[in-house]
Parts: structure tokens; C-alpha cells; sequence
């Protein structure tokens, strides 16, 4: 008799386990400040070296290990968290499946420290690929201190896999960021290369968004607090006029897990229907608290996902009060404002009508009552009110998309748009004397078998983008010096993406220098940029160059699309006869001068055979 069928070896088992648990240095950085959590430490740090490619430390004064539980706990399945089955419904604890340290110990050399309190000594463990190197007593104080050294170095198909350090440190500062803002009641130090980027002492919520965003974000975070239906909901959410454009600063916590969900996302967005520019995203930060039985979080492995018993009820509820909120602070239209009157007695009951599509118009309706001024504009407002709630909701299923991928779609549709383009008009074709500018936004010029309605905005970033190119290939920027050098103030993120690009943009003008320390100045600017508020300026080219890298990769492509996005915003929108024509001839000199650089048209052209038709 043949035997084909093999078990694993303990070690293959483990690698191949580690594939779901262990993706980057971020997942191995999530994992051990889980664990810290879960050993109810007070004061957790958090040590990288180059992304965590070389090095991931984590120490905690949490209750430590005893020597037996330290040797098993690298052990598949160890876990001190969960004993039967049932338990699984009842978690509390961040970690549960007990397959981290496993995983990360197959996939590392790993080195961990531990002692309880009642220890005079405690053990250290080294592990290698899944192989028990020393276990002996150490000198070390009481907690736990491991160390995740060289990532994959068993596997070099990973490790080559692994993205560049700044996109790396991007995902550790999401990890970090996360769990952090789950509990500002701990202390939490962050060292990356020897240098210590946050220092979070324990404090309050307000406090722990302040100390990871910023202190200018504290004018701009609105308190959310409710609670009804078994549910708690608090967090903070921000003032529209803060939104960006990008997405990132979402965060929703699950009784402290954070989690996404686009779901739970629409709620809020909804909340903020009407009021955010088109496209944007405010900064949130949402607890919710609710029974554990009322939710499975065992359906993915990373634990960034989860299931509600109830996801209508909580979606009414976390959208009326994120309205609510916005409306206590007047950042909504008088209607709103109204509704938040009417909100104080009756407020909970409306969440047991069943059918969440009725839940806010219904509270809108009770709000306004009594109000007799506008009363005419209020029902009206109410019928607007109650159409778009419902499509809101009927659509929420499908209307959600992951928002960057619809970015994708719409350019690649430009893009055939722009291949199936069949003549662009040349210059010689044109009677630019004959052009004249319509309104602030376009210009209008005769060519030999028709119009084109240029528009002017989006022209001048085509033209731009592809001067900034050249001459930074050419090495022949104009640059304007600054009177008085400007001093950007960056967050942590902003100052990862502008290192990313910092040479590119000095070869494209700027004079940018980094003096350590998040701090930059500023010395000249491209000639044709405008010197005013420079802080501003760059977030904006910091953000669009990283919305741009998600639809192609060359960083001064990117770099000179966001360049010439931000700088024609500020140009002078009156063109004169002379200005015009210099404008026409340098659109239609381009490489693409139909589509700016982002994907939209920069021109229609309307030719006199479609005309005829109008008037036939
Ligand atoms: P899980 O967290 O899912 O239980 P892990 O592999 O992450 O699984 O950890 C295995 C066990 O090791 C934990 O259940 C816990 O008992 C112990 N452990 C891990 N890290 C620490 C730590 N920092 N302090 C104390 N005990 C720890
Ligand atoms: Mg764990």
C-alpha cells in the first residue's frame, strides 16, 4: 500500500499559517501591541528599525509570563485567552486564536524577555524559524520585551515583496495610530531609527487624538455620546471644513477593536450628506460599545472585520447621532438645527420603530412642529429631506464602493475616452484671434469645422504638468527665491510623503530642505507658483500626489501633476486677447492636449455639422 499523504511538519504548518497573520512588519507591530494590551500593561513602547525590516521591539510592564508559559506561548494554538468553545462569544481580549507569536516566530528571529512580579528572575526565549534556540533566566524587569528581528529572512520571496520603507512605516503608523486611539488611558512611546516620534501620555480621548493628530485638529473635533438600543457611541467627529480628500482618518473601535467597516462608514458620511464638498472625507473616531454576543468578530483572520446582530438599528442610530452632533454645533442648515430641539425627549424611542427608513424623517417631522416660521420651506425641506434618506438607505448596499477603486474605473474610462478621440485640432486649423473668453471658466475658439469650448482650468494644468516635467528632465527650473524662507509644520504622515518626493520637487523649483525633526524650510518655489500661503499649498500637493499614486507610479509624474494642480488654482482667472492665443498655442503643443493631467477634459469640441442639426 502506498502512502501519498503526509502531515505537515510543525514548521511548514507554521509558515503556512503565518502567510494569514504575519503580511508585513505591521501585522507583527499590530499583533505584539495587542498583546501588551491583553497583559494589562500601563506603558507600552513600540521600537522599529528600517520598517520594521530589522527590527520590531515591543516592551510592556503588563503581568508578564511564567518560565513554562513563555517557552509554549510560541507554541500554535497557546493562548491563555479562550479555553472552550463558547468562549469564543465572549471576548474581551483583543487576541484570541492564539496563532500570533507562532506565526511570527516561523517567519523571524524573535528574542522575548518576561517576567511576573512575583519573580526574582525571568526567561528569556529564543526562537528561529520556529526553532527553540536558549530558554534560560535573565535579569529583566517585570512585563514582557520582544524583539522581531529580520522579517522573513527564511523567506526570501516575502521579504523581496515587502514595499519601501516609507510605505511600510505608513502601515506601522496605522497599527500604531489605531490601537493607541483605542486606549488613551495608556502611555505609549513610538522610537523609529533611535528617535522618538510620539511620547502619549495617558489622558482622554480629546487628549490622544490631539497628541497623534496634531493640536490644531482640537477647534476642529466635534464630541459624539449616545446611548440607546444596548449600544454606546462616543468618539469625536470633525467640522466639515476639515474634510480631505483623501481617506485615512476614519476610525471606528468595536469595544475597542478597531474595525472597518464601509457600512458603518456610510453612516457617518450620511450624517454629512449636503455638507462636505464633493469627494471628501471628515476625520472621525467612533467607539462603540455593545454586548459581545451581539457581534462576531471570528470572520477574518486579521480581526479588522465583524459582523453585527443588528446593522440596521446601529446604522440609524450612529447616523442620527453624528447628525445630532453636527447640528448641536450649528455646522448644519437651520432645519437641522431645529431638529435637534425635538431631539431631547423622544429621542430614543424612535429606534425601536423597526424600520430605520423612517427613524430620522420621523424625527425631523416632531422637530419641527411648533416652528411656524418657514414652515412652508421646512416641509418642503422635509419632503427633500425624507427622499434622500430613502434613497440613501435602499442604495447604502450598492452605493458603497471602496472609493479609490472608483477613482481607477472613472480614469480608465477617461483614458478610452481619450483613445477613441479621433483628430485634436492642430493650431494652424485655428483663427485664434478670433477667440474670446466666456465667463471666468472657459475659452471659445474657431477652428475650420467647428468651436471648441476650452476649459481654461483644466488646459492650464495640462500645460503645466508638462513643463514642470520637462524642464525638471532638462534640469531647468525656474525657481523664485523667498524674501523671507517659510517653515512647513507637518504631521508625521505629511512629512513621510514629502520626504518621498522631496527631491522631486527641488529638481522642479522648489528649494525644500529638511532640518530633522519633522521640521522643513522652505527657501524658493517654482517661478510661477504663488508665494502666499505656502503651508496650505503643499498639504494640498502632498495630498493629490498621494491620491495620484494610486493610478500610476512615477513619483515625479505625480509629483508634477500635483505641482500643477495646486499652482494653477492660484492663477488669475481674466485672460487677456494676448494671453489667450499664448494659452491656445501652448494647450495644443502638448503631448495630451485633450485630458489634464488627473483624467478630465480639458476641451469639447462642437463641430458646425452637429450644429446643422439643431437648426434643421
Ligand atoms: P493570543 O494573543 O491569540 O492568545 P498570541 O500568540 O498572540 O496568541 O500569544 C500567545 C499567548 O502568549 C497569549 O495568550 C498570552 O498568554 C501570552 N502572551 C503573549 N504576549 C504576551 C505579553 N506581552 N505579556 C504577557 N503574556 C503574553
Ligand atoms: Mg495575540
Amino acid at each position: 500500500m502506498s502512502q501519498i499523504i503526509q502531515i505537515l511538519p510543525d514548521h511548514v504548518a507554521n509558515q503556512i499559517a503565518a502567510g494569514e497573520v504575519v503580511q508585513r512588519p505591521a501585522s507583527v507591530v499590530k499583533e505584539l501591541l495587542e498583546n501588551a494590551v491583553d497583559a494589562g500593561a500601563k506603558f507600552i513602547q513600540l521600537i522599529v528599525k528600517d520598517a520594521g525590516k530589522t527590527l520590531i521591539q515591543v516592551v510592556d510592564d503588563g503581568k508578564g509570563m511564567s518560565e513554562f508559559d513563555a517557552r509554549i506561548s510560541f507554541e500554535r494554538h497557546a493562548t491563555s485567552k479562550i479555553r472552550i468553545t463558547e468562549d469564543i462569544f465572549q471576548i474581551k481580549t483583543m487576541g484570541f486564536r492564539g496563532e500570533a507569536l507562532a506565526s511570527i516566530a516561523a517567519v523571524a528571529q524573535v528574542e522575548m524577555k518576561t517576567k511576573q512580579a512575583d519573580q526574582d528572575l525571568g526567561t528569556l526565549v529564543q526562537i528561529e524559524a520556529s526553532e527553540i534556540k536558549r530558554v534560560e533566566p535573565c535579569q529583566t524587569t517585570v512585563g514582557t520585551s520582544i524583539s522581531v528581528k529580520n522579517l522573513f529572512y527564511n523567506i526570501p520571496a516575502r521579504r523581496n515583496f515587502l514595499k519601501a520603507d516609507p510605505v511600510e512605516m505608513r502601515h506601522i503608523l496605522e497599527e500604531f495610530h489605531q490601537i493607541s486611539m483605542a486606549h488613551p488611558e495608556l502611555s505609549w512611546s513610538f522610537f523609529q531609527q533611535n528617535e522618538r516620534i510620539f511620547q502619549l501620555n495617558s489622558g482622554n480621548l480629546r487628549q490622544r487624538i490631539l497628541g497623534l493628530l496634531g493640536q490644531k485638529w482640537n477647534i476642529s473635533l466635534i464630541p459624539i455620546e449616545e446611548e440607546a438600543e444596548g449600544v454606546k457611541i462616543y468618539g469625536f467627529i470633525s467640522k466639515p471644513d476639515v474634510a480631505k480628500k483623501i481617506r485615512g482618518d476614519q476610525y471606528f473601535f468595536v469595544n475597542l477593536r478597531f474595525i472597518k467597516s464601509p457600512f458603518l462608514h456610510h453612516a457617518v458620511m450620511s450624517a454629512y450628506e449636503d455638507i462636505l464638498p464633493a469627494k471628501t472625507y471628515p476625520f472621525y473616531c467612533i467607539h462603540l460599545e455593545l454586548n459581545p454576543a451581539k457581534i462576531d468578530v471570528n470572520v477574518h483572520p486579521t480581526k479588522q472585520e465583524i459582523k453585527f446582530e443588528d446593522e440596521k438599528m446601529i446604522y440609524q442610530i450612529l447616523k442620527v447621532t453624528c447628525r445630532h452632533s453636527l447640528a448641536h454645533h450649528s455646522v448644519l442648515p437651520t432645519i437641522d438645527f431645529e431638529l435637534e430641539q425635538g431631539m431631547q425627549g423622544d429621542f430614543k424611542d424612535h429606534y425601536t420603530l423597526g424600520k430605520p427608513d423612517e427613524v430620522f424623517t420621523s424625527k425631523i417631522n416632531s422637530a419641527t412642529q411648533g416652528f411656524s416660521t418657514n414652515k412652508n420651506l421646512n416641509i418642503e425641506d422635509q419632503k427633500i429631506e425624507k427622499d434622500r434618506q430613502k434613497s440613501n438607505l435602499n442604495a447604502w448596499e450598492t452605493l458603497y464602493q471602496d472609493f479609490s477603486q472608483t477613482d481607477k474605473e472613472e480614469l480608465q474610462q477617461v483614458n478610452l475616452w481619450s483613445s477613441s478621440i479621433n483628430s485634436v485640432p492642430s493650431v494652424s486649423e485655428m483663427n485664434l484671434n478670433k477667440s474670446i473668453q466666456v465667463g471666468k471658466e472657459y475659452v471659445v475658439c474657431n477652428f475650420q469645422q467647428g468651436l471648441l469650448i476650452v476649459h481654461i482650468r483644466n488646459a492650464r494644468e495640462r500645460i503645466r504638468f508638462e513643463q514642470y516635467k520637462k524642464n525638471a528632465h532638462r534640469n531647468q527650473s525656474l525657481a523664485q527665491t523667498l524674501l523671507f524662507p517659510v517653515r512647513l509644520q507637518l504631521s508625521l504622515t505629511q512629512v513621510l510623503i514629502l520626504n518621498e518626493i522631496l527631491e522631486e520637487l527641488n529638481v522642479m523649483g522648489f528649494g525644500i530642505r529638511d532640518f530633522g525633526n519633522h521640521d522643513f524650510v522652505v527657501d524658493c518655489i517654482p517661478a510661477d507658483m504663488e508665494d502666499t500661503d505656502l503651508q496650505s499649498q503643499m498639504e494640498e500637493i502632498l495630498e493629490i500626489y498621494t491620491q495620484s499614486k494610486s493610478v500610476q507610479t512615477e513619483k515625479l509624474t505625480n509629483a508634477a501633476l500635483a505641482l500643477s494642480v495646486v499652482q494653477t488654482k492660484k492663477m488669475s482667472n481674466q485672460l487677456s486677447d494676448e494671453e489667450i492665443e499664448i494659452f491656445i498655442q501652448q494647450l495644443f503643443s502638448t503631448e495630451l492636449p485633450e485630458l489634464s493631467p488627473s483624467g478630465k477634459k480639458t476641451y469639447v469640441k462642437l463641430a458646425n455639422s452637429d450644429m446643422k442639426v439643431w437648426f434643421d
